[in-house]
């Protein structure tokens, strides 16, 4: 079920645009909207979640296997020296959107 507000709900729902790199069942892959680095995109489950301690097992499992599946490409296309994935639970830990989602 989306939840009501969510901006990345909405993005999965195709309510909200964004710039889609991946998408599979269970996961959408898109570009962060102020990009810190060349190719910051984010790597979200369709169903929703607020954090790590939410998250279905098979869900993480699933965003995961996509991060793993679109590095690759970022690393080609974009030849970066390094890879960054980053990940935050709770407005303390500088969550803003709380919907789960891995940054790279
Ligand atoms: P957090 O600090 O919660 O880990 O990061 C949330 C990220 O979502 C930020 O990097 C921010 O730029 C990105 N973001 C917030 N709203 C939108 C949006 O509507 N579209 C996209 N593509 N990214 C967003
Ligand atoms: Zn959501």
């Amino acid at each position: 079920m989306p939840k009501a507000g969510c901006i990345f709900c909405k993005i999965v729902c195709g309510e909200a645009p964004c710039a889609r790199v991946f998408e599979d069942e269970r996961t959408l892959a898109f570009m962060d909207i102020q990009p810190l680095s060349r190719g910051h995109l984010l790597v979200i489950p369709k169903q929703h979640a607020e954090n790590l301690f939410e998250i279905s097992a098979e869900d993480l499992t699933a965003v995961a296997m996509t991060s793993h599946r679109v590095a690759p490409v970022l690393r080609r296309v974009l030849e970066p020296e390094g890879l960054r994935v980053i990940q935050l639970n709770g407005a303390a830990a500088g969550q803003t959107v709380f919907h789960y989602h891995s940054h790279l």
